[in-house]
């Protein structure tokens, strides 16, 4: 078999394999990044979906990280303007005084987080919060609300509040989109790069990775510099490479989706950022017309059997009718949950929400057996992802003996290149029919165009999901390497993550698959069972 140099062999595509890849590729280097399975299907498609500054990690004394999270919160507002959106955030407050000897305590390296946050700590964090954003910043600054205020604002929240702080932060609505966004930029930046999903890596040996791609074809390839992010599976990955490694000390978080008007039409489109009864910060957000609940913050280290659990669907339920006594929560209203592992840096420390969230990429040099570094992303934000990159692409550029050419701070990602100032305006240009070229610029940024040129005159909408039509779902199946029905219905839309897939729209969406990647009939029905089985199992959907 022929070996085929390269520069640098990304090993996962989650948002820091994917944001490297970008980078990398922009500087004229041949990469290939390759995941075991699709795009962005790991721990970055299980996130809060913010785009956040992290606010909480002032009480750790992480100020490093906040002044990197605010700025890279704010140019990802400039360059994926499609995908992300301010969130006005507010922080309901139980006391005046509160927490103030707990933080002092967690600032002089306590592992003990604090469990009451009161108004005048809360002030001095949220300033603080203003001051560390104020780069490249496009939000307003904080405010602090009376009880009275903050009770006429959001009327079903519990009366034991005293004040509550509202700041702005971000979300992210299609964060799997983006990360595939990033790599179709990084193929579009250097055509001798390659990109593959649900790809094995089989071994490697002297100078060769070997890899399996989708359709059985046996890669050979002969990196300079292996990059492993892995995220939670780094370690695996690096036992895969030949690598005793144990980099990785993962916490498992999950999330619940709930179908509730009333808790939307209470929030009008903030988040609340809330302390749930056992000090652990939770919240609760508009995400595409659903309510997103979250998160856990539990020890655990597989990432591929997590689920929701019973417990936490509890917990969640319980702090929900805590922080909201006007309104009704019960398990009927779940319509989906999903579960990550934080792949955390490896530490032996009491409290897994008190573990840094800062990254770092150490490097094991070549050895006798292997002729190439092995760089492994440990721990990070999906927010911080660009930031991460860029430091470790100028390590990679540097081993190499190249130079940056462009820098990414300014570039707009995807659909998000050539974002119209007046979305109003571009939809009325852009023509079909009323509200439809909207929808699309929402979903896909300026990838919209041509998408309503495939969707011509008179598309087919999807029955239970009407604002997707097949035309739209076949431009995605041919242009975004779908390999499968999973990746179709979680990744490329939000069909599955809103709850609003129904079996026979999921049965409609596997036929037009079958045609354009050529199924047979049995290969259909076991795709379709396939996914119907991890939604109702893993994700608590009803189909
Ligand atoms: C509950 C929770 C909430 C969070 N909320 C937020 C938030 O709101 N905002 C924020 O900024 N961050 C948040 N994070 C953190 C953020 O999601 C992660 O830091 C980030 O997604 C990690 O990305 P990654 O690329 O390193 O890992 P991953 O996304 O897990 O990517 C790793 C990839 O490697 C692939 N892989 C595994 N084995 C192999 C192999 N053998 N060969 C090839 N590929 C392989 C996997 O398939 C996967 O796609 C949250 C995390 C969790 C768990």
């Amino acid at each position: 078999m022929t070996e085929t140099p390269i520069d640098v062999l990304i090993l996962g595509a989650g948002i820091n394999g994917a944001g490297l890849f970008r980078d990398l590729c922009e500087q004229g280097l041949t990469c290939v990044i390759a995941d075991k399975g699709d795009y962005g299907s790991g721990t970055s498609a299980a996130p809060s979906r913010l785009i956040h500054g992290g606010i909480k990690y002032l009480e750790t004394g992480e100020f490093r990280l906040v002044a990197q999270s605010t700025l890279e919160r704010n140019l990802l507002l400039r360059n994926a303007p499609h995908c992300v959106h301010p969130l006005p955030t507010v922080i309901p407050i139980f006391s005046w005084f509160k927490g103030i000897g707990a933080a002092v305590r967690t600032l002089m390296g306590s592992t003990t987080a604090p469990r009451a946050r009161g108004a005048v700590l809360m002030k001095i964090g949220l300033a603080l919060y203003d001051f560390y954003g104020a780069r490249a910043r496009v939000m307003p600054r904080h405010a602090l609300w009376g009880r009275a205020r903050a009770l006429a604002e959001i009327p079903p929240l519990t009366p034991r509040i005293v004040a509550a702080g509202r700041y702005y932060d971000a979300t992210v609505a299609h964060p799997e989109r983006l990360v595939l966004e990033l790599v179709q930029d990084g193929l579009r930046a250097s055509s001798a790069s390659r990109a593959f999903n649900h790809c094995a890596l089989l071994g490697a040996e002297g100078a060769t990775v070997r890899l399996c791609a989708v359709d059985g074809t046996e890669l050979a390839l002969r990196p300079r510099v292996v990059i492993n992010a892995a995220g939670p599976w780094i370690d695996a990955v690096n036992a895969t490479l030949g690598l005793q490694t144990r980099l990785i000390g993962g916490t498992k978080g999950s999330h619940i989706l709930l179908d509730h008007p009333a808790l939307l039409a209470a929030l009008k489109g903030r988040m609340i950022y809330f302390e749930a009864d056992d000090g652990r910060i939770c919240l609760v957000f508009d995400y595409l017309g659903r309510a997103l609940v979250g998160s856990t913050d539990t020890r655990a280290d597989d990432p591929d059997g997590v689920r929701c659990e019973d417990g936490e669907i509890d917990y969640f339920l319980q702090s929900l009718r805590s922080l909201l006594p006007g309104l009704a929560f019960d398990r009927s209203q779940i319509v989906y949950a999903y579960s990550g592992i934080r792949p955390l840096p490896a530490s032996d420390g009491s409290a897994a929400g008190l573990i840094s969230r800062d990254h770092s990429a150490p490097v094991i040099e070549p050895s006798d057996a292997r002729d190439w570094p092995v760089i492994s992303l440990v721990g990070g934000k999906w927010t911080t992802f660009r930031g991460f990159a860029e430091e470790v692409a100028d390590t990679v550029l540097s081993r190499l003996g190249r130079a940056r050419r462009v820098s990414t701070r300014d570039l707009p990602i995807g659909g998000g290149r050539d974002y119209p100032a007046d979305p109003a305006v571009w939809a009325a240009e852009a023509g079909g029919a009323p509200g439809r070229a909207a929808t699309l610029l929402a979903r896909y940024g300026t990838t919209a165009r041509a998408i309503l040129q495939a969707e011509g005159a008179a598309p087919t909408s999807l029955e239970d999901a009407p604002d997707y039509t097949l035309e739209e779902l076949g431009w995605l199946s041919r242009n975004e390497q779908v390999q499968g029905l999973e990746d179709l219905v979680m990744r490329r839309t939000a069909l599955a993550v809103t709850g609003r897939l129904s079996m026979r729209d999921l049965d409609r969406i596997a036929g037009l698959l079958a045609e354009v990647l050529n199924w047979d009939a049995p290969r259909r029905e076991a795709e379709l069972a396939q996914v119907r089985a991890r939604l109702t199992g893993r994700h608590h959907m009803r189909l």
